[in-house]
Formats: structure tokens, C-alpha cells, sequence
């Protein structure tokens, strides 16, 4: 946990929830209140905000946070665990495919989008060996797009255009990105199961951080410039997240 951040918890009813206080310098008056598809509940603060106006202000939104924690609860029940078997559902680029496992005597393994399904061809069929063989198309695949969509979007963003960032793949539990402060775009690879839409979001969204390092009006103001619609292809991905994340 970062300096800035401290843990907190709330009891509303018979539920209990924690929550992250981010304290920022930038911000001027308000805390406000997040949660995550994930079920993590974020409060951002002004920098030097009483605890005591932090507790209470997550108090009076309590009924809504719980409200929401258990949809998210409902929602991952939802999600059943990989089994890596014929006539799984995969994901790639917003659609749905079915996956087909085929045994082979011998050569190499082969994974490859044909005829509306994604086909593994391995001698070893064992769960585990298809999943690092589906993992490891997904990584090339989310690699080379990510890298072509980001050199494209990047044209639209002056300060950006001269010099496009070149981007790292990290797995991540909570994260489809980041940007660190020296100008590195991170993505999560589990992103390239997403609608084209989404991808281009979470890509500009972090291109917009290389010009304002934080979540300012500014910020969404530049968002909003090279993606007017941002906050419904954000809901629809947030939607996703509990499928597009399970391995
Ligand atoms: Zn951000």
C-alpha cells in the first residue's frame, strides 16, 4: 500500500465492508466514493481529510455501497471455473468462441482462431497444458493489437504523437491498466477479450495520463475530447469484467 492510502472499515447493518482512502493533493473539497467491478470499495479524499469526515461521509453513502457489493457477489457467482475442456466459451476481441480441443500424435501445439472456434491442437490435453497454451496465444495476439491500436490512437494526441509509448503486458487481478509516472503504459492481457471498443478506451485512457498524471476534470476533459462516449464503453466493460478476468 502506497503512503497516500490507508485502510478503513464501515458496519452498516448486519454487513461490514472495508474500504482504501486515497488521500489527493489535488483534490479540493470533496471525498468520493467508488466501487469496483471487483468488489473493492475505493474513497478518494482531500489531502489532510479528517478520518472522522471520511467515516462519516462513507457512512452516508453505506446503504449504497452494500446495495452494490452484493450485485457484484451475485454477479461472480455467476462465473464458473476454467476447465479447459471442447465447448468452453473463450473470449477474443468482444466475441464469443467455442473451444475445440484436438489431440494429436505428434508435432507441434497449434492454437488458432478457424471456422468460429478456437482450436487447440496439442498431443498433451491435460487442462493445465491447455491453458498455458490458450494463455500464451492470448499474450501474442493482445501484444501485437494493443501495440497497433495504441500507435493509432496516439495520432490524435499531439503531446503523444511524436513519440507513441511502447506497452508492457502484466497480468493483473484488479487493473486492465496503468501508466507509470515515467511514461510506461502497462496492460493487462486479459483485455484482449474485450470489444474493440473497450480496448481503445482503457488504451486512451492511459494515453491521457501520459499529458494529466491524474484523475482531474482536466483529465476527463481530454478523455471525453478523443472519446465522447467513453462512460457507456467503460459501464460495458466494467460489466464484463467478473467473465473477461476468470482464466
Ligand atoms: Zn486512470
Amino acid at each position: 500500500m502506497a503512503d497516500n492510502m490507508s485502510q478503513l472499515s464501515c458496519q452498516y447493518g448486519e454487513d461490514e465492508f472495508c474500504y482504501e482512502v486515497i488521500y489527493l493533493p489535488e483534490r479540493k473539497h470533496r471525498i468520493a466514493i467508488h466501487v469496483h467491478p471487483n468488489g473493492v470499495v475505493q474513497v478518494d479524499a482531500p489531502e489532510g481529510a479528517k478520518q472522522t469526515d471520511i467515516k462519516h461521509a462513507v457512512n452516508q453513502r453505506a446503504r449504497w455501497v452494500t446495495r452494490h457489493l452484493a450485485d457484484i457477489r451475485e454477479r461472480q457467482k455467476e462465473v464458473l471455473p476454467r476447465r479447459y475442456v471442447s465447448g468452453e466459451s473463450c473470449f477474443y476481441l468482444g466475441r464469443r468462441y467455442l473451444l475445440k480441443v484436438n489431440h494429436i500424435a505428434d508435432g507441434k501445439p497449434e492454437t488458432k482462431l478457424f471456422a468460429g472456434r478456437l482450436n487447440v491442437n496439442t498431443r498433451d490435453t491435460s487442462p493445465e497444458a491447455i491453458k498455458q497454451l490458450l494463455w500464451h496465444w492470448y499474450k501474442t495476439h493482445a501484444r501485437t493489437n494493443f501495440q497497433k491500436r495504441l500507435y493509432v490512437l496516439a495520432e490524435k494526441i499531439p503531446r503523444v504523437r511524436k513519440s507513441p509509448p511502447e506497452i508492457r503486458l502484466l497480468t493483473m487481478k484488479r487493473q486492465w491498466g496503468s501508466c507509470s509516472p515515467g511514461g510506461k503504459i502497462i496492460l493487462n492481457p486479459h483485455l484482449i477479450k474485450a470489444p474493440r471498443d473497450c480496448i481503445d478506451y482503457v488504451i486512451l485512457h492511459e494515453l491521457c495520463h501520459l499529458q494529466e498524471h491524474n484523475h482531474s476534470p482536466k483529465f476527463y476533459q481530454l478523455l471525453t475530447r478523443y472519446q465522447p462516449e467513453w462512460k457507456s464503453v467503460k459501464a460495458k466493460l466494467d460489466n464484463l469484467s467478473e467473465i473477461l478476468l476468470n482464466q
